[in-house]
């Protein structure tokens, strides 16, 4: 993804409406699939509960799927993992994925020209990077993850390398990659996450 074929690759995901609509269609799923399990405290059914959530930039969702339980006394929100949102980022997860891999090894002028087309300030964009250098590498979430690449993947260089490593200039590739990032979007894993 380094060579320029691979970076327009990635701009094309971020204006790609057939992408955001297989986004939305994915977190429908996976909020079914949450449903069916019931509520995991009391064993309740759980009812849609949907929230308001419009990302920044990018993708025109309105609302982050959610579930309530129904149960009296419990009524404890499940808010299942998502490939849109990534837990209390205000841009899609997708934007933040491919943005902090595409700065890797760009110069500062072409930074200043995605950030521009992105509507990204730089404080939010080195905010990210500390956080993918940082936090992610350390989270649990990672730790055990990282074993499922052989090699293991360049650290210096995260999100790039995932990103190479899921060859995301594909679409069904970049929705991997989104489904391997689910698990820590939720509202409860994303509080391990926070800087
Ligand atoms: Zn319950």
């Amino acid at each position: 993804m380094s060579k320029r074929s691979g970076e327009s690759g990635c701009q094309k995901h971020l204006a790609d409406q057939e992408l955001f609509q297989l986004l939305e269609k994915v977190d429908a799923d996976l909020t079914v699939e949450a449903r069916v399990k019931g509520c995991l405290l009391c064993g309740g059914i759980l009812h849609r509960s949907d929230y308001e959530r419009k990302p920044r930039g990018g993708p025109q969702w309105d609302v982050r799927f959610s579930l309530c339980c129904a149960q009296e006394g419990c009524r404890r929100r499940h808010t299942p993992p998502s490939v849109r949102f990534m837990g209390r980022r205000v841009y899609a997860g997708l934007v933040v994925v491919l943005v902090s891999a595409m700065i890797h090894g760009m110069n500062p002028e072409r930074v200043h020209r995605l950030r521009e087309a992105l509507g990204i300030d730089r404080r939010t964009l080195t905010r990210w990077r500390q956080w993918w250098l940082g936090i992610f590498i350390e989270s649990s979430f990672w730790r055990e993850a990282r074993a499922r690449f052989m090699p293991p993947l360049c650290h210096k260089t995260m999100p790039l390398s995932l990103c190479e490593s899921f060859e995301v200039e594909r679409r069904d590739r970049l929705l991997d990659l989104l489904k391997f990032l689910a698990p820590i979007t939720t509202p409860t894993a994303w509080k391990e996450l926070v800087m």
